[in-house]
């Protein structure tokens, strides 16, 4: 028997209607579950998004808006402050709790909060849920209780832990009352924001589905063997639906064990489990985020803290050259191309663009990790500071300082035939690949039409060692 009458179910980053924690229960303890999402009301210039994510929000709504009037639901879209406009919802519609799932990262908890503060000062309930991934921070812990900090022994611990199951779609949520005022699912005009002419994925919970099908369709069955290939698709590109909870990473894990059972290969085998240990990775770094949410901050190790870095500023050039793909380093500029263009970025390429912002432009990580946030669909908090925080050498269980990528003979070893790059960087379609996996020698740039590199890497790299040995004191 449901105890409401009626509840409040608070979207956020978990855009579905399957396996979504929160709604279901919502579902199962009141008679009309009211459905919304409150639109944050920031304008132009934001810090962690862009117009693509954006887009990629506007697209997730409007499946998820759909998505509920095929079950005789309705969802409001609110806006005016995210509390100011709970509070408003309660009087509406009378409700007697709001529903949740709990977000990992600062922000999200803060909002929290605020919306506690709230339903106590009203005198109304709220139930919150574990969602947005299989094993919260405070749940996977060392022989001390104490949080891990390096990867590996934090994985064999997550995988040993029980993972709840896909716990199916929610059925029913009431009728939404048709007096209860929405707005109309944002465009981007909403944040002050033009198109940004990226070619999108499609959005959505259906679209996310659709990915995973064609993942699981023999992609991640190669993918020990092929996720270092940046081009075609060697990877799930399930980023942006475990961003946006489109999917969820229960849907995602179980799917990975049933295709384990499903085969009789050894390697196939191996491949999904290396799948499934990139869940893993992502929620070590929640976790990291969780136990030392100063890693937003700053260096994630103290002994690189206060480390010589260059400003930007001081560099426009430079750093336009990097945000452009125009640095003259082909592999470089494909990636950066690649993200601008589609809102991702394969992971091989992450970290060479990433290396080569830290090592060779000697920027600190925290410049590259703002402008992946404003592009990547995929921009996860967590995810993208811990990536941005290995590759420059100071965060948790980074790539130690010393291992600095060539991006030359980086594309030797995944893109020898230079497909990625010929794909992203027009100008160098008719080049012969071997170009691409060494600098230009003398003046002579390697087509017409590209720019000379920006700098070389041979002293850049001395440069970072020197600068790092001399903050080591030695
Ligand atoms: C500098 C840098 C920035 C990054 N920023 C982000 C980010 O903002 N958001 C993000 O989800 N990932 C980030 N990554 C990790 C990784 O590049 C992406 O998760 C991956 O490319 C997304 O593509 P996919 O979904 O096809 O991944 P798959 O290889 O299919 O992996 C499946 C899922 O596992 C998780 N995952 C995979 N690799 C990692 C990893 N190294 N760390 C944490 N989680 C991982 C992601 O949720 C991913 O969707 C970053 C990596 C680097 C080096």
């Amino acid at each position: 028997m449901p105890s409401y009458k009626t509840t409040i179910h608070w979207f956020r980053r978990d855009l579905r209607l399957t396996d979504n924690t929160a709604l279901l229960h919502a579902s199962a303890d009141a008679e009309t579950v009211v459905p919304v999402y409150l639109l944050s009301d920031w304008k132009a210039d934001h810090n962690w998004t862009g117009p693509a994510r954006q887009q990629f929000l506007c697209g997730c709504l409007d499946s998820l808006s759909n998505d509920l009037k095929s079950i005789d639901s309705r969802l409001i879209l609110r806006d005016g402050g995210q509390v100011e406009a709970m509070r408003q919802l309660i009087k509406d519609t009378k409700a007697e709790a709001i529903y949740f799932n709990r977000d990992p990262d600062p922000f999200g908890k803060a909002m929290e909060a605020k919306m506690r503060e709230l339903a106590r000062e009203i005198g109304i309930e709220i139930h919150d849920f574990k969602d947005v991934v299989l094993h919260e921070h405070d749940e996977i812990a060392n022989l001390s209780d104490k949080p891990y900090k390096v990867y590996t022994p934090y994985s064999k611990n997550w995988f040993t832990h029980d993972k709840a199951d896909d716990r199916g779609r929610v059925r029913v949520l009431g009728k939404t009352p048709a007096n209860l005022k929405s707005k109309p699912v944002p465009t981007l005009s909403r944040w002050g924001l033009d198109s940004s002419g990226a070619n999108l994925i499609p959005a959505g919970e259906k679209a996310a589905h659709n990915r995973l099908k064609t993942a699981f369709d023999g992609i991640l069955q190669r993918y020990a063997d092929d996720r270092n290939t940046p081009i075609g698709q060697t990877t799930s590109m399930l980023g942006a639906d475990l961003r946006f909870g489109t999917i969820s990473p229960r849907q995602v894990f179980h799917r990975a064990e049933k295709a384990i059972a499903e085969t009789k290969s050894g390697s196939e085998r191996e491949s999904l489990y290396t799948f499934q240990k990139q869940l893993a990775w992502r929620e070590f770094f929640m976790a990291i985020l969780g136990h030392f949410p100063e890693v937003l901050e700053t260096d994630f190790a103290e002994k690189w803290r206060g480390l010589k870095w260059d400003q930007p500023e001081d560099f426009p050039d430079k750093w336009k050259a990097w945000k452009t793909g125009k640095t003259g380093f082909p592999i470089v500029d494909a990636g950066m191309r690649q993200l601008v263009a589609t809102g991702f970025m394969h992971n091989r390429v992450r970290m060479i663009v990433a290396m080569f912002l830290t090592k060779d432009l000697h920027f600190h990580w925290i410049h590259g990790e703002s402008f992946f946030m404003q592009w990547l669909l995929d921009g996860e908090i967590a995810n993208n500071n811990g990536g941005w925080q290995w590759s420059a050498g100071t965060g948790a269980d980074a790539a130690p300082y010393f291992r600095i990528q060539n991006p030359w003979t980086q594309t030797a070893r995944f893109d020898l035939q230079g497909e990625y790059i010929k794909k992203w960087v027009p100008e160098l379609a008719k080049c012969d690949a071997k170009a691409f996996t060494k600098a230009p020698e003398g003046n002579s740039p390697i087509a017409d039409d590209y720019v000379l590199p920006i700098l070389q890497h041979k002293p850049e790299r001395e440069e970072t060692l020197a600068r790092f040995k001399a903050h080591a004191g030695g």
